[in-house]
């Protein structure tokens, strides 16, 4: 299989190319579209730097976490909460963000889930992508991109290391988002077996522990190079001839139309933001 230079994958590519199970109804491959292909254009990236609440809440929600973190006394104040809320400025945002926020905060406060554990990597959330992994092997080559939350030494098992991935709301945990960040653990800490897991900050709910065998990995890479490779030839297919983007990124308008960020400017919308 040759793969092309650019080609790269992600949870968010492999999320936006395949819907996670039980989500088939509602899957449309123009969103992709939207977000891969034409996301220079003005009006589509007005539409994505507009965050939305939920998209709000969860960012602030990982500062808060890392604040936590980084000036770990705040876990001991009374007031810590507080302090949490000033760094992240939380009086800017809007009455629900703060709400929803604070009450992450207050949880996370009571009940630290990092406390004592050996933190290796502990992010923002707002630092932008992540450096690419090259995964090169004889019949395939892509960029694997992949942001983890947080990194931590298990404690249960020896030379394993934890990645967690934080949430908030009601969306259920998508276990493809895991295989992937073990897959990358695979290139970034060779010498340690990794196992994966989430963590619902609002609702103070975890999952199971995702562990891959090596072959599920080694499968799990194929496939990905397969959607790497299979993007990238849409790309180049939508800059030949953009006027044939329904055909490449087909729609799948219906009722979830009204949830999607780009109903305002899709033709085949069923809603329109403006109604
Ligand atoms: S508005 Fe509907 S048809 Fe258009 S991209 Fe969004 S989900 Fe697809």
């Amino acid at each position: 299989m040759s793969i092309p230079e650019r080609a790269f994958a992600s949870y968010h590519l492999w999320s936006l190319v395949a819907p996670a199970v039980g989500q088939q109804r509602w899957h449309c491959q123009m969103r992709r579209g939207f977000v891969k292909a034409r996301q220079g254009e003005s009006e589509v990236k007005a539409l994505l730097t507009h965050a939305t609440a939920s998209q709000r809440i969860g960012l602030l929600a990982q500062k808060g976490v890392y604040e936590f973190h980084y000036n770990r006394h705040l876990l001991n104040q009374a007031d810590g909460v507080e302090q949490v809320a000033q760094l992240l400025k939380l009086s800017n945002s809007t009455h629900e963000v703060q709400h929803r926020v604070r009450q992450i905060l207050q949880k996370y406060h009571e009940s630290p889930l990092l406390l004592g554990k050996s933190i290796l990597q502990l992010t923002r959330g707002d630092e932008g992508f992540p450096k690419p992994i090259l995964i090169q092997q004889e019949d395939y080559a892509f960029r694997l991109y992949a942001t983890m939350d947080c990194i931590f030494l298990d404690s249960d098992r020896s030379e394993t290391i934890h990645i967690l991935d934080f949430k908030t709301g009601k969306s259920p945990f998508d276990e493809r988002q895991a295989l992937v960040y073990i897959l990358a653990a695979r290139y970034l800490y060779p010498a340690y077996q990794a196992v994966a897991s989430f963590y619902n900050l609002e609702l103070c709910k975890k999952s199971e522990i995702i562990t891959v065998t090596k072959s599920q990995l080694d499968s799990l890479e194929l496939e990905l190079a397969h959607i790497a490779e299979k993007h990238q030839e849409d790309l180049k297919k939508y800059y030949q001839q953009a006027s044939n983007f329904s055909k490449i990124f087909p729609p799948n308008p219906g009722y979830h139309c009204r949830f999607c960020p780009f109903n305002s400017i899709c033709e085949f919308s069923t809603f329109k933001s403006s109604q």
